[in-house]
This record gives structure tokens, sequence and C-alpha cells, in this order.
């Protein structure tokens, strides 16, 4: 699959898919790079390996909780840490716009959030926000036919019955603003939780990211 097919039209073409701008440094102990890059969700896609509501609840939630950690717009990714459960979907999301790792202990799985659910702390600042989905868009149609494929009782079919619903789903939330499918809340006294990886050592290569 090309790049340019990574996503169908109909999804490219909606009016809200969420973008990210993000700054990084310019390479291990180096100061911020100047410029920015900006991720996209066929870049979340070639990431994650393909397009499901999963990711795109994650790509949206995480836009609300960036635009209230970050109103400057550009999204820090050598100053964040994150919650998320364990969604092969949101979390492989998370990590990625983040920047945050499991094994730096800066990514932690918390098996009570649901899918879209994140908490995310920005470092400099100490702001922690709590993300979650509307109910108002809880996509229930999707669920019920997750629950039969992972029964196990089945046909062929509901399979792409499965794909078809879930896409569908990415696409309502694509075409409205993240602000309309998702609750964010600040944390101020939030406790940040101890990390659920064993301690490997920390990340070091965004050390000197700040020296003249
Ligand atoms: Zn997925």
């Amino acid at each position: 699959m090309t790049t340019s097919s990574l996503l169908p039209d109909w999804l490219a073409r909606t009016p809200h898919l969420p973008e990210f701008q993000v700054r990084d440094t310019l390479h291990k102990y180096g100061r911020y790079d100047a410029r920015t890059k900006i991720i996209t969700v066929a870049d979340l896609v070639r990431f994650h390996g393909h397009l499901c509501g999963g990711l795109m609840e994650a790509a949206v939630a995480l836009r609300a909780a960036f635009d209230a950690l970050f109103p400057e717009g550009v999204i820090d990714r050598t100053d964040l840490s994150v919650i998320s459960n364990n969604s092969a979907c949101g979390g492989d999301v998370a990590a990625y716009l983040t920047g945050a790792r499991a094994r730096f202990g800066s990514h932690i799985i918390d098996l009570s959030l649901g899918g879209g659910e994140f908490i995310v702390r920005r470092a400099s600042t100490g702001q922690v926000v709590h993300v979650r989905m509307n109910p108002d868009v809880y996509p229930s149609e999707v669920k019920v036919q997750m629950r039969k494929l992972e029964s196990g009782d089945f046909a062929p079919e509901d399979i792409d019955l499965f794909g078809e619903l879930q896409w569908a789903y990415a696409g309502r939330l694509a075409s409205r603003p993240a602000s309309d499918s998702t609750l964010v809340d600040a944390l101020p006294d939030f406790v940040w939780p101890e990390p659920t990886c064993q301690d490997l050592g920390r990340r070091r290569d965004n050390d000197f990211k700040d020296r003249a």
C-alpha cells in the first residue's frame, strides 16, 4: 500500500482529521530543533499498522489533551508523560504522539482506563489533564460487534462488518472538532503513579535540550 492510499479518500476529506505539530531535539544530546514536524493520521497508521476506531479515538482524545497543555500549538515530545490502558491501538498512538516510553517509565499502563481515555502530564509546567471520550459518541454498534468477534462465535463476514463499523466510527470522529467528542479535566492534585515497568534507566537523549 502506498503512502497516499494509507487513508481512505472519504477519511482524508473529513474536516477535522487531527494533525499534530511536534517539537523534538535535533539529535541525541542535542538542543531543541528550531523546526517542527507534522504528524498525521496516516503517520499513525504507518506506525500502528492499521486504521481502526481505537487509533482515531486516541488521536482525537490526545488532540484535545494537547490543546489544553500546549495552547501555543506546538507539542513538545520531550516534555510529556502519559497513562493509557493496554490497548495495542490507543497505547501505540499515545507513545508515538507524546514521546513517552514504557521502558523509561514515562508511559504508564493503567488497566482501569477505557478506550480513548488518557492522563497526560506536561513536565515543565506540572499540568496534568484527564481526557476521555464524550459518552455522546459511544460506538455501541462497534462494541456489540467486537464482543461478537471476541466470543469466537462468528461468521467470516462478521470480521468485515466490524471493520466497516470501526471505520465509520473513525469517520464520525474526524468529522467534528475534537472538543465535541471528548471531555477534558485538569487534575491539579494528581499524584503520578510509579512506573509499571521494571526500572531499566531513564531517557537521556534529551538531557541537553535547553543548553546554550
Ligand atoms: Zn488498532
